[in-house]
């Protein structure tokens, strides 16, 4: 291979750091790992670039031997290091990407990757708030906060946010800029208005011009940024969160709102119906009632599916009012924060009617996953807490992991003693779809299945589900009366809301479900009603807006199956 330009001593000398690290995280003789950080130590003060020595003077350089003059000329001639390609090939990337997080050295990285068998940064976040790193050796409650919030400021600075890491400072902003600009009017608009999942910029339309925009935001410490469109100035902050301003120049505010409050795909079906002349309309109803169509509401101008003509029996969207039982939350008993009681009495002060709790299965032992024994232990102080706080209803459940081959984590006697199972994945991830469909369709079939889990196991900007064919995974629910949770957490959101719509067609229920590891987790069910609201999910197709006498009707219908 030629090289265009010689290698610097800084790359080589960075290469060496990362072999001795990856070393180190394999766990290989720490002797020769310490020889490479070392050389890099060396290399990077040397005096000269050692791509303009002669490759014969390169063993003689104080500090280098024969090995690593030898791997520096490799470097030089090749532009690449076998043995690091080697460490490299072996270690996922997600791994190699942990380097980056501040306060993480290889040998808690090798404990996260081999005793917690988390490969990537994600899932690193997901079990720091899961309370799961404490259990390991060298990893106190400190440092699980530490690595938490490096990571955190790791991923925000990729550029994208999860709607709830922007939520606040959306509606701070929205409150100042009024404020700053008393003259001039700022409608929300874009990705956050549109409830999206993820967020890249927040969005406004304003009658502020450019140049007073550009005055004072950069007297602010914002940056100017590029953008997309001509008729837009951008701005980059201290917070790092992409501030995107549309100026009205030719049409309304509310024509501009509208505008950038549509996906591509509804924005082309719209405006085939309507073509929308500038300067003309002063609402979004005027908007659609010129058109004909139904109101859409913002977060749901995503589907062309969405526009219809005017009827008048449109179904009312749920809100967060409407959810009336905590389903699928985790004790103290598996990797909760709080006591059952704790949880149970926190729930029914904040008015829900139920609470499924839901503690790991026994195959998930990082998680504290419940024997038999524990299980069963579990089920007598639910008895014993039913009784003291009815009408309030604890009910019996378990997220049981889906094991490999698609079977319950506990025989069908102990299963039976359930009043509701969910079925999850949490192991063996990185699978196909033919597997991945195998294990999920013969967990729906399972009659002791009442809920499905967290769908796909995504992680939102972090970790990609399993494939899978949702249609057909609809379908299978539908014939086998399983209900598809819609797990509120933040960072998941899985189902997608764009299969509800499919799901809402085979009158398959859904669970909007906030998968609490603590009592402030209960509130992520707000996030989940979010994403609900751009598939138009009504309360009733919603397990989690049935009262506590729908609940138990439910429970007792669900349980017709395990006996036929
Ligand atoms: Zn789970
Ligand atoms: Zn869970």
């Amino acid at each position: 291979m030629m090289l265009i330009c010689g290698m610097t001593n800084a790359a080589i000398a960075d290469n060496f750091s990362l072999l001795s690290k990856l070393m180190d995280i394999h766990g290989e003789n720490s002797f020769k790992a310490r020889s490479y950080s070392t050389a890099a130590y060396t290399i990077e003060r040397l005096p000269e670039e050692l791509s303009l020595l002669p490759t014969d003077k390169i063993p003689h350089i104080k500090g280098i031997g024969d090995s690593i003059a030898k791997a520096i000329i490799e470097q030089l001639t090749t532009g690449t290091w076998n043995l690091l390609t080697t460490y490299l090939s072996k270690t996922p990337a997600g791994v190699i990407e942990m380097l980056q997080i501040k306060g993480l050295g290889p040998k808690k990285i090798a404990t996260i990757w081999n005793e917690l068998g988390i490969d990537s940064i994600g899932e690193l976040l997901y079990a720091c708030n899961e309370n799961r790193l404490t259990l390991f050796k060298g990893f106190g409650e400190k440092t699980q906060q530490n690595v938490k919030a490096a990571i955190e400021y790791y991923l925000s600075q990729q550029g994208n946010y999860l709607y709830a890491q922007v939520e606040q400072f959306a509606a701070q902003m929205q409150q100042v800029l009024p404020k700053i600009f008393p003259q001039h009017q700022f409608l929300p608009t874009g990705d956050f208005y549109m409830q999206r999942v993820t967020i890249s910029k927040l969005c406004w339309v304003t009658t502020a011009t450019a140049s007073v925009l550009e005055q004072f935001f950069t007297q602010h410490q914002y940056h100017i940024q590029p953008t997309d469109s001509n008729d837009s100035i951008a701005f980059l902050g201290p917070e790092n969160i992409l501030l995107e301003f549309y100026l009205t120049v030719n049409a309304t505010p509310a024509e501009l709102q509208f505008k950038y409050s549509c996906s591509h795909t509804f924005w082309e079906a719209f405006t085939q119906v309507l073509h929308l002349p500038q300067g003309k309309f002063h609402s979004d109803n005027a908007i659609f009632e010129a058109a004909q169509l139904t109101y859409v509401p913002p977060f749901a101008r995503e589907q062309a599916s969405a526009i219809q003509p005017i009827s008048k029996a449109t179904t009312p969207v749920i809100v967060v009012n409407d959810i009336k039982g905590i389903i699928h939350s985790h004790s103290k008993w598996s990797d909760g924060t709080h006591s059952l009681a704790e949880m149970a009495t926190a729930a029914k002060q904040q008015g829900f009617e139920y609470l499924v709790i839901s503690d790991h299965s026994r195959t998930a032992s990082y998680a504290g996953g419940l024997s038999i024994e524990r299980l069963l232990a579990q089920q007598q102080e639910i008895d014993a807490l039913n009784q003291q706080l009815a009408p309030f209803t604890i009910f019996k459940s378990i997220e049981s992991d889906i094991l490999t081959d698609g079977s319950l984590d506990y025989p069908t006697e102990i299963l039976a003693t359930l009043d509701l199972v969910i079925a999850s994945v949490h192991s063996g991830l990185s699978m196909n779809e033919e597997k991945a469909m195998q294990r999920l369709i013969k967990a729906i079939e399972n009659p002791y299945t009442n809920i499905l889990g967290h769908l796909t196991g995504r992680l939102l900007l972090s970790r990609a589900g399993y494939p899978i064919d949702h249609e057909t995974i609809i379908d299978a629910c539908a014939a086998n009366g399983v209900v598809i949770e819609l797990n509120a957490h933040p960072r998941r959101l899985d189902i997608d809301w764009k299969y509800l719509e499919y799901a809402m067609k085979k009158e398959v229920l859904i669970s909007i479900n906030p998968d609490a590891h603590a009592i402030d987790g209960f509130s992520d069910v707000k996030y989940g009603v979010l994403v609900a609201q751009k598939a138009l999910l009504p309360a009733s197709q919603n397990l989690s807006s049935f009262s506590l006498p729908q609940m138990q009707h439910f429970i007792q219908q669900q349980h017709t199956k395990r006996n036929s």
